[in-house]
Parts: structure tokens; C-alpha cells; sequence
């Protein structure tokens, strides 16, 4: 008789191991299964995010801040220091050990919390069976549970002609383990993933060439914000080629050629390692066996309802493999609402307040509606501004770039959207992510107290800006 659970949750990343925890401190006998692999093949719970994504991408992007600063930033300090040096792998042994702290803090955790944790891949059988083959070898074996949830994620898209092989052409796994700062790198894709690591290597000394096909730079971000971010960027040295469609990439001589489609037809251009950051998409390989009657999307992601639930009564999906942004925080946030709900208690995801950052330097973080959305729905709406260059602690700490942007509804006053670009934008964006869901008023934010000196007062002077009363800009 195969082993019954209230909760199976395929897939350990921050939408599964989250829903494992909540779900056993709700009471449920819960199991979690993930067949990611460390190095030396051992199980390495917390999935792309923790493994290979937003963890060990903000280690290599604070190492390189902190080369940057010593080379470009600290003799306006009056420090200076001689033979300012970068050892790569002694940065990415460091990044290889933050992660390593962090997977073992979440098998501690699912340990604690009495989640049984199973190394393997998980397939879901009809009957809401599931078959685990072991990753370290041994039997499969089936387990039963009332309730099962997906969070399986998602892997890097592959574009047509630009084939992975790991070494030159790479996608965030090799961009996150280069041995040496390449000399050239070109980038597919100036998303998020592209400024990230093209930010981490342009740092450390790599010519960064970055291929965008569409027309508008950083298109999902308020305009405001991706213009100072592109000239921002542009200072830095990234070289930032728009309306550049990639046709094809091959290795040469250790060299990767590239055919890119542009203004003024195809052009070619040689880079020594080629990044390739065009986006991801739902990982559902040998997840479903064909009874196990969940659908999927005509875009590969696990169909389901504004609560997560699948097609088939008792399983839910969460997370990267279903609709909406790939982002931790929203599949963790995903995964404890799916723990709720199956313990019977109320649970609901706002999605309009789910909060973006993008952690270059300076960071940009938004959250609502931009500018251009508010106009093309026909909302009337107020605008508010700051720049960092008017607020004291940004100039004492050398972070004067950039600004903090409010949109309120002009009838109402409600904040519709706030967008940041600027030093600690991922910090100062939780704020205005708190007044969002409390439906605050742009007004709310003019009259609290912020303290002084603080990056948070150029968010209360944006505020008292949309009404016309900044104390310390024009209005
Ligand atoms: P994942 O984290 O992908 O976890 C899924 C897990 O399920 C994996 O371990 C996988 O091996 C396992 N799995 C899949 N199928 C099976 C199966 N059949 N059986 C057993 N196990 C299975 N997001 C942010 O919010 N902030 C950031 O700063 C950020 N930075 C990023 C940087 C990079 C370079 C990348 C690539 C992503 C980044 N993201 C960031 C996105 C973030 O990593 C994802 O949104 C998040 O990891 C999604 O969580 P998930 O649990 O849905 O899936
Ligand atoms: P992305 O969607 O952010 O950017 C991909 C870019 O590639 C787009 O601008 C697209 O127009 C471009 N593109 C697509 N095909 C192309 C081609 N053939 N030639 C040139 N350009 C092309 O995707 P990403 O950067 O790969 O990141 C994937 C996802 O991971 C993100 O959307 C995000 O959800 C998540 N992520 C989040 C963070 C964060 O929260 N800080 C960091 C990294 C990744």
C-alpha cells in the first residue's frame, strides 16, 4: 500500500517548499518532493530561485558593486587603495556558499516543520497517485494524498539556431559560474535577467553587448523610469543595441558569431561568451502522466483558477508553471494560499500589488499600473515626482541617480502605480506596496512621517508633489 498524505507538493523551489511548510504547520500531513541536484548530485531544495536565480545572481551583483565602488566610487571619498583586484572564483566560491547555507536552511526547515522531503521526480498519476523515482538511486515508489500541489517552475526559453552548449553560448546556469570575466559578452535579451548579469560582468571588466528585439527599452517598466535607466546604463558602459533581432549564433575558433536582424538589415557580431536571456517558460516535462487529466495552456502553462486550482478536483499549481509573473515572492505567496485553502481557511492573491524590482545599480522597483497603461485604459490620473539628487542622505551616500514616481487616481486620490529607480528601490517599494493594499491615498503617504535623513522621504515628497506641495523641488 503506497504511504497516504493530506498534501504532496511536487517541486521544492519558493512556491513549493513554502506551501510544504505552511501546509504542515496547518496541521496536514505533508510530503515534498524535488529532483534538483547539487554538484556532488545530493538534494538541494529552494529550485531556481535559491540554486541558480535570484540568490546567487544578488551575490555576484554585490561582489561586482563592491569592485565597482573600490575602482570608480571610493577615491571621491578621499580612500584609495593600490592593485584593486578581482579574483573570480574566489567570488563565486563565495556565491556557491550563500546558496549552499540557504538549501540546507530549507531542508532544516521542511525537517522541523515534519514535512517527510523525498530527493526525485515526482510524476502525477490519475487518482491523485504520485510515482517517485529516486534521483540517487534505488526503487520508484507511489504515494497517495487528498491533495496535490504542482509548483514545478520553469526553464529558459531556447530561440531557434542559438543552441546551449554550456561553455560559449550559455543561459543564467553559466552566466552565474563563468571562470574569468569574459573580455567581450553579448547578451540576447535586455530583460531583467540580461541587465542583471550583464550589469555583474560589465563590473568585473567584460565589454557587454546587449541584443534587444523590441524597439522600446525595458518596456514593462513606466517610460520615466526606463529613460534614466537607459542613459544610466549607457554611463556604465553597457552597449545596449535595440530593434536587434537575433537570428542565429555558432561557435568558431572559440569565438560565438552572431546574426542579428536589425534597422538596417543583418549584421554580425563576435563576443567570446553569449549569454542568452530571451525569457522562460513553464517546466512540465514527465510532471503529468496522460490520465492524470490536468490541462495545460496552449502556452505550457498548468491551466488554473484565480485560486490555483487545476482541472482536476485537488490539484493545484503555483507559481512559475502557472499564469502570471515569474517571480519568488508571487509563488510563495501562491503556494501559502493553496496551504490555506486546502486547511478550509480563506486565502486570495492580489495580483495588481505583486511588486517588481530589477536589482541593477541603481535599482528600479515598481509596483501598479505605469503611466502608459493608466492611458491607454482612459483612467485620469495625477502624477508626483522626486529626484534622489534633491534628497540629503542620497547625496551623503553618493546615490543621487534617479527618482520616485506616484500615479493616483484623480477623482479618488487611490495610488494606481509606483515607480522607482534608485538606490534601494527593492526596499523602498514595500511602502507603497503596503499603501496599495490598504487602497491608501497618495495623501496618506504625504502625511505620514518619514524619518530624516531617508532615501523613504523622496516617496513622501513625490506624494506632496502630486498635490502640488513639495517642499524641497519646484513643483
Ligand atoms: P522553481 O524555483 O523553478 O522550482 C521548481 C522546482 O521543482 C525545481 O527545483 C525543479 O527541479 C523541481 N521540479 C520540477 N519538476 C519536478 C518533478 N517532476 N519532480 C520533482 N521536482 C521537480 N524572482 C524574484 O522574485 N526575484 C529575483 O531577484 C529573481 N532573480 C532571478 C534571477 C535569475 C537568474 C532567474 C533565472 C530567476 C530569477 N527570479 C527572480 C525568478 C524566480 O527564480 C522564480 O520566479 C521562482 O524560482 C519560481 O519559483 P517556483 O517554485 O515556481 O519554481
Ligand atoms: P525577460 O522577459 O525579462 O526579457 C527577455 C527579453 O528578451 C525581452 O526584452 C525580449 O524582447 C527579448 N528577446 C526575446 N527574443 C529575442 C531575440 N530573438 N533577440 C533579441 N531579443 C529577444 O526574460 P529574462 O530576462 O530571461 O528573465 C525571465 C524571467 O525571470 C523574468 O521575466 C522574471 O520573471 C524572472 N526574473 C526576475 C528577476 C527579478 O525579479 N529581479 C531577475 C531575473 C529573472
Amino acid at each position: 500500500m503506497a504511504d497516504k498524505f493530506d498534501v504532496i507538493v511536487i517541486g521544492g523551489g519558493p512556491g513549493g517548499y513554502v506551501a510544504a511548510i505552511r501546509a504542515a504547520q496547518l496541521g496536514l500531513k505533508t510530503a515534498c518532493i524535488d529532483m534538483y541536484s547539487d554538484k556532488d548530485g545530493k538534494a538541494s531544495p529552494g529550485g531556481t530561485c535559491l540554486n541558480v536565480g535570484c540568490i546567487p545572481s544578488k551575490a555576484l551583483l554585490d561582489s561586482s558593486k563592491h569592485f565597482h565602488h573600490l575602482q570608480h566610487e571610493f577615491g571621491d571619498h578621499g580612500i584609495s587603495v593600490k592593485d584593486a583586484g578581482i579574483d573570480v572564483p574566489t567570488m563565486i566560491a563565495r556565491k556557491n556558499g550563500v546558496v549552499k547555507k540557504l538549501t540546507g536552511g530549507v531542508s532544516q526547515l521542511l525537517k522541523g516543520n515534519k514535512v517527510t522531503f523525498h530527493h526525485g521526480k515526482g510524476i502525477l498519476k490519475a487518482g491523485k497517485r504520485v510515482e517517485v523515482t529516486p534521483a540517487e538511486g534505488g526503487e520508484t515508489f507511489s504515494l497517495d494524498a487528498d491533495n496535490v500541489i504542482l509548483a514545478s517552475g520553469s526553464v529558459p526559453i531556447q530561440i531557434p539556431n542559438v543552441e546551449f552548449d554550456g561553455k560559449f553560448i550559455v543561459d543564467n546556469v553559466g552566466a552565474l559560474d563563468f571562470d574569468q570575466a569574459p573580455a567581450t559578452l553579448g547578451v540576447i535579451g535586455a530583460g531583467v535577467i540580461g541587465l542583471e548579469l550583464g550589469s555583474v560582468w560589465n563590473r568585473l571588466g567584460s565589454k557587454v553587448t546587449l541584443l534587444e528585439a523590441l524597439p522600446d527599452f525595458l518596456a514593462l517598466a513606466d517610460r520615466d523610469v526606463s529613460k534614466l535607466a537607459a542613459r544610466e546604463f549607457k554611463k556604465q558602459g553597457l552597449d545596449i543595441h535595440l530593434g536587434s533581432l537575433v537570428k542565429s549564433a555558432r561557435v568558431k575558433k572559440d569565438k560565438v558569431n552572431v546574426v542579428v536582424e536589425g534597422d538596417k538589415g543583418e549584421s554580425t557580431h563576435t563576443f567570446d561568451r553569449l549569454l542568452v536571456s530571451v525569457g522562460r517558460k513553464p517546466f512540465t516535462d514527465g510532471l503529468l502522466s496522460e490520465d492524470s487529466g490536468v490541462r495545460l495552456t496552449d502556452r505550457g502553462q498548468i491551466e488554473v483558477d484565480d485560486q490555483s486550482r487545476t482541472s482536476v478536483p485537488g490539484v493545484w499549481a503555483v507559481g512559475d508553471c502557472v499564469r502570471g509573473p515569474m517571480l519568488a515572492h508571487k509563488a510563495s505567496e501562491e503556494g501559502i494560499a493553496v496551504a490555506e485553502l486546502i486547511a478550509g481557511k480563506p486565502a486570495h492573491i492580489h495580483f495588481d500589488t505583486v511588486p517588481w524590482v530589477v536589482y541593477t545599480d541603481p535599482e528600479i522597483a515598481w509596483v501598479g499600473q505605469t503611466e502608459q497603461e493608466l492611458e491607454s485604459a482612459g483612467v485620469t490620473y495625477r502624477s508626483g515626482s522626486f529626484p534622489f539628487a534633491a534628497n540629503g542622505r542620497a547625496l551623503a551616500g553618493g546615490n543621487s541617480a534617479g527618482m520616485v514616481k506616484i500615479l493616483a487616481d484623480s477623482e479618488t486620490d487611490e495610488i494606481l502605480g509606483v515607480h522607482i529607480i534608485g538606490a534601494n528601490a527593492s526596499e523602498l517599494i514595500s511602502e507603497c506596496v503596503v499603501a496599495m493594499e490598504f487602497q491608501g491615498s497618495s495623501e496618506d503617504l504625504a502625511r505620514i512621517i518619514h524619518a530624516h535623513p531617508t532615501l523613504s522621504e523622496a516617496v513622501h515628497e513625490a506624494a506632496l508633489h502630486l498635490d502640488g506641495r513639495a517642499i524641497h523641488r519646484g513643483n
